[in-house]
């Protein structure tokens, strides 16, 4: 089925035009095709090797002319949002997979995977008293960075279905241009059908309330959270008892983001947006999602990346590990929130439960001086990664829990805001990362270790690490 998506696109059809004017700039006015152009000259990290680059180009020409996957109002709304988690007025909750799959972007999926979004959400916006913001890990989470060029067999790596195919022959190894269109169209699937769930009411808060007692039920750890879910089901009839029926119990935002690594498809889905009709210039907008950000990889300061990410109208993330300091993070809020834009840069700090305590201080403090206004958000995933001894790949729900505890401690003790989470979730039963109430050990990991690349919290380990946080916020 993934096969005929370019198909049903016309997509052959559609590459053959790459005469049309302006063609040569991707239809940007030339000021801003020139700043593109110029970050993109510059080295480049993770990028794949595509065996015929015309092919590339008739790509990308391709994503030029289609519809953007989002629109420039919706990215300014995103903006608002997060500037108010920037001043301590709002939280962020990022999550969703690891790597996106084209055989994986089912119905099912993208619902589970909302729909425990929604669930944590309720649980913080109770715990912390503010409002959440809703950002998916969905529809472009198709590129990977990766630590070695080729895998345990000698084959060209993995990097993500919108490079190549995770099957293991060299055939399916090689980079292929037309799954940036494949990509294309699994995105604006999964987001049409996120926008219509929004629309049609998943999102009532009462709904999202009746998961989270099912969750206390048939958790073990439920009893544990059951007065905490009472006292927010006591809330929710209180309000209604007020007759207080605002559209937010009702309905939400949820924003679509993901990594900015393959700069191709990036590229071919750059609009110039804004302009005249707000009283000021043309704006450059990466329209492939509402929130981008700039992986722990590819963040050289000189690099593409970052260039290419500082043109952006987007709010924009940035990963940081245990190797960053203070003097990096500084230059990281000179280049990519040049004007000050509260809410326009996320610092998401993946250092490991081990490190966070001891790196993360220095660096907060040294942002806060500059007096820009970022959202510190807590990854507590990337740095706590191990190979168990059975050969896989996993996390323990102690060590992320750890590392969110650490992250808000040095916080409270900053007197700065923990402004957000970033997790790897899926609404599937899947079994990938260790502990959590169930105790998933070593021997349990291979019942359905599903990711084609990192673990990812199941549906309960996510909600049930909502509640612990919300404990933490709740002092
Ligand atoms: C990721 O978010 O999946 C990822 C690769 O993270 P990082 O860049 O922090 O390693
Ligand atoms: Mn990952």
């Amino acid at each position: 089925a993934a096969a005929l998506v370019p198909t049903l696109l016309g997509m052959p059809a559609l590459m053959q035009n790459t005469t049309r004017p302006g063609a040569e700039s991707g239809g940007l006015p030339p000021a801003l095709a020139a700043g593109v152009a110029d970050a993109l000259a510059r080295p480049a990290a993770q990028q794949p090797d595509y065996p015929d680059p015309q092919a590339v180009a008739d790509v990308r020409t391709t994503l030029e002319r289609m519809p953007s996957l989002v629109l420039p109002g919706e990215v300014d709304r995103l903006h608002r949002r997060l500037a108010e988690v920037a001043h301590g007025q709002a939280f962020l909750l990022h999550g969703g997979d690891c790597a996106e799959t084209f055989a994986g972007n089912t119905e099912e999926h993208v619902h589970s995977n909302i729909r425990t979004l929604l669930q944590m959400a309720v649980v913080l916006t109770y715990g912390a008293s503010l409002p959440v913001v809703k950002v998916g890990r969905i529809a472009g989470q198709y590129a990977k960075p990766r630590s070695k060029p080729t895998d345990d067999l000698t084959l060209p790596v993995y990097r993500g279905d919108i490079v190549n195919s995770a099957t293991p022959t060299p055939a399916a190894r090689v980079a292929d241009p037309a799954r940036m269109l494949q990509a294309y169209a699994h995105s604006s699937a999964s987001l049409n059908h996120v926008r219509a769930m929004v629309d049609s009411g998943v999102a009532d808060l009462q709904r999202v309330q009746g998961w989270n007692q099912n969750f206390v039920r048939d958790s073990p750890a439920g009893e544990r959270f059951a007065a905490l879910a009472a006292e927010i089901d006591s809330g929710l009839r209180f309000m209604s008892a007020c007759r207080a029926d605002h559209s937010a119990l009702h309905t939400t935002e949820i924003y679509a983001s993901h990594e900015a690594l393959l700069l191709d498809y990036e590229r071919g889905l750059l609009r110039a947006g804004g302009g005249a009709a707000q009283g000021g210039p043309e704006r450059l907008y990466g329209l492939s999602g509402h929130f981008l950000w700039i992986g722990e990889r590819t963040r050289g300061l000189d690099d593409a990346h970052v260039a290419f990410a500082s043109m952006l109208a987007n709010p924009i993330g940035i990963k940081i590990g245990p190797g960053t300091t203070p003097e990096q993070a500084a230059e990281y809020v000179e280049r990519l929130d040049p004007d000050g834009v509260p809410g326009r840069l996320t610092f998401i700090s993946r250092m490991g439960c081990g490190r966070v305590r001891e790196v993360l201080p220095a660096i907060v403090e040294k942002v806060t001086a500059t007096g820009h206004r970022v959202i510190w958000q807590c990854d507590p995933m990337h740095g706590n990664t191990k190979e168990t001894a059975s050969g896989y790949k996993s996390r323990h729900f102690d060590d992320i829990l750890d590392e969110v505890k650490g992250f808000f401690q040095v916080h409270r003790e900053l007197g700065t805001h923990p402004g957000g989470l970033h997790i790897e979730l899926t609404g599937d039963h899947v079994t990938e990362c260790l502990g959590g109430a169930r105790g998933l050990d070593d021997a349990g990991l291979v019942a359905r270790y599903e990711t084609n690349c990192d673990p990812r919290l199941n549906s309960e380990q996510s909600v049930e690490l909502a509640f612990m946080v919300a404990e933490l916020m709740r002092g």
